[in-house]
């Protein structure tokens, strides 16, 4: 584990509204909260400048940090920049809400060297967006993406939800086609859940919206895949998908457990070989930050046990998969190797991309495997 961090995640934690599915840490956009998050913010990146690091990726995401006006998110940037050591090559990422965005606010993401953009599109039907409850329509994301497609940042990414209530596989079909002939760089494709809690759960329960079934999401999945290699996005993570050489650097190293520092309420740390969370309640954020203190309120080391269920769960969400020392696991993936669901070579494992379909059911067998190992709890 390197000593230096060298990603570093900002958390916006405001919306506009709630959208009916989402199980994010956000609030409501109050002028009187935000502007205390700016104070806490600040203060936060004072308290970690002195950390070892050198960005190399940042990301802010959220929450909405496109809500944002510019006098704020403009302090946000300078602010970063200032404190931290950036290197020259630096991959820097925001999330936009195509619903908040101005060519004000795309140009001062350009003047303070961010050059990439995620948009959180979801969907390219109008039907589909209103049974997530986004706040925008098709015609904002196209002119989003025009927007900053004009300022010159050509590192754009999109974000697409499947297996909405509803949802047929020419409506996803015609959410990709229209996605990837926006000239994007990447996509990332989402199974949506239901988080508990919240809107989509209670017209779960109340029999309003009903879920699609596996084989639909299965089809919307290998459908995907396919189309968008056909495309020349080659699938390099379960989810997201890249043109050569435009992968997603910063959620890579988070696969990779590189070292990584996260601020705002609800973020998480990844230093030194220890975990670090910031409160996911923004009062209690507040409060630390205002007697000086960083905010993590739980810390534990990574290491034996947990560092290799990490590194196998964390390392076969990529296409690349995993090397692995122990022959106790490889005897394990080869029987699921003999299920089509996972490709072995020598000391390597990958998953295949009906693997990379039931990645969530595979995780929980090694989980289940490594904890009643007797040789795996050796490492
Ligand atoms: S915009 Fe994103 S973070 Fe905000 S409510 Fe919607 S899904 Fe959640």
């Amino acid at each position: 584990m390197p000593k230096n961090f060298s990603s570093l995640y900002l958390h916006i934690p405001f919306c506009i509204k709630k959208c009916n599915y989402c199980g994010f840490y956000s609030l409501p956009y109050r002028e009187e909260r935000v502007k205390l998050f700016i104070s806490a913010i600040l203060k936060e990146i004072e308290l970690t400048r002195n950390l070892p690091h050198l960005i190399k990726t940042i990301y802010i995401g959220g929450g909405t940090p496109s809500c944002l006006p510019v006098k704020y998110l403009e302090i946000i940037l300078q602010t970063l920049l200032k404190n931290y050591k950036i290197d020259k090559d630096i991959e820097f990422t925001i999330e936009v809400n195509p619903g908040t965005i101005t060519q004000e606010k795309i140009n001062l993401f350009k003047s303070y060297g961010i050059n990439r953009i995620s948009i959180g599109a979801q969907s390219f039907l109008d039907s589909e967006l209103k049974i997530l409850g986004r706040i925008h329509n098709v015609k904002d994301i196209i002119k989003t993406a025009h927007i900053i497609k004009n300022s010159g940042i050509e590192n754009i990414s999109v974000d697409l939800i499947y297996g909405i209530p509803k949802q047929t596989l020419d409506n996803f079909k015609f959410s990709l086609k229209a996605a990837t002939s926006l000239e994007i760089k990447h996509i990332s494709i989402y199974e949506l859940t239901i988080e508990r809690g919240t809107p989509m759960e209670k017209n779960l329960k109340n029999g309003k919206i009903n879920l699609l079934n596996d084989d639909a999401i299965e089809q919307m999945y290998l459908f995907a895949s396919e189309f968008l290699d056909e495309k020349g996005f080659y699938k390099y993570e379960i989810s997201n998908f890249a043109r050569q050489n435009y992968e997603s650097l910063h959620n890579i190293a988070y696969w990779q457990r590189m070292a990584y520092l996260g601020l705002g309420p609800a973020a998480f740390s990844y230093l030194n070989g220890w975990r670090f969370y910031n409160p996911g309640n923004i009062s209690l954020y507040f409060k630390y930050l205002s007697k000086n203190k960083l905010p993590w309120i739980r810390e534990y080391e990574i290491k034996g046990i947990e560092e290799l269920k990490e590194k196998i769960i964390l390392g076969l969400r990529m296409k690349q998969g995993i090397t692995l020392d122990s022959l106790c696991l490889i005897n394990f993936f080869e029987e699921l190797e003999k299920l089509k669901l996972t490709r072995i070579n020598g000391n390597k494992v990958s998953l295949t991309d009906k693997g990379m379909l039931l990645s969530n059911e595979i995780f929980a067998k090694v989980l289940l495997h490594i904890e009643n190992c007797s040789v795996c709890k050796q490492v």
